[in-house]
């Protein structure tokens, strides 16, 4: 639980920014699994309607696998940020990859850790640890090194994860790009995230003047918390009612 206070209903002068994730959906070990839960859907549509379109799933998910598992006729930014879709776009079929050579040292590297697992996302890798959680420390301090003669790339520690993301994968560019735009211009963004990356949009909601929600347990910058996605889904809940 978190010891947040509960944050304000949405409303219509505001600009709505989702996680995926731990979010909207428990995580889960297989992330093949996860779905938005019975009528989600149609309450993003909702939702997104008496906001004036301003509602955007953020997620770290490949913008393709993202619009897959969620509706079309809301905003999605993929790859933390990589890609954006419009309501009603389809990702282009084709993805960007990682560097061959970057690929290949970060293969190196989880391979030398038994049990731990790479998740290709196109330009983005994650390397999943929930296995292996003791060798965490020394499997980032090798990726952080495999990772180093790529110089527009970092590594970004999450819930059981390593991410090695390009510079533009960055949730918080991501919620400032959109916000340069209508429907988004000039409303009050609000980020809503349970993990590190959405820190980044967090800090960007509050820096433009908006604020932000922290699903879960753990520091934050947000100034409002929700327990959990069944949390989440009834606080949305009641802004549409
Ligand atoms: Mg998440």
């Amino acid at each position: 639980m978190t010891n947040l206070p509960s944050p304000p209903l949405p409303h219509g002068t505001l600009a709505l920014f989702l996680d995926f994730d731990g979010t909207l959906a428990g995580i889960q070990d297989d992330p093949e699994t996860v779905a938005l839960p019975a009528g989600g859907a149609d309450l993003l549509d909702t939702l997104a309607a008496q906001l004036d379109g301003a509602l955007a799933l953020v997620s770290g998910r490949d913008i393709r696998d993202l619009t897959a598992r969620t509706p079309l006729s809301v905003w999605r930014a993929g790859g933390h940020g990589l890609e954006i879709c419009r309501p009603g776009e389809a990702p282009a079929e084709i993805r960007a990859l990682a560097p061959d050579t970057l690929m290949a040292a970060v293969e190196t590297v989880t391979t030398s850790v038994p049990g731990a697992r790479i998740e290709p996302k196109g330009e983005v890798i994650a390397i999943h640890y929930r296995s292996v959680q003791e060798h965490a420390e020394s499997l980032g301090k090798a990726l952080t090194e495999a990772i180093a003669p790529h110089e527009n790339y970092s590594l970004q520690q999450g819930k059981m994860v390593f991410e090695a993301k390009p510079s533009h994968a960055h949730k918080g560019r991501a919620l400032a790009r959109m916000m340069q735009q209508p429907p988004f211009l000039g409303r009050v963004p609000v980020m809503v995230g349970d993990d590190t990356t959405d820190e980044d949009a967090m800090r960007v909601a509050m820096d433009l003047g908006g604020w932000a929600v922290k699903v879960g347990p753990g520091a934050s910058a947000a100034e409002y918390g929700l327990s959990g996605p069944e949390e989440v889904w009834t606080w949305l809940q009641a802004a549409v009612a």
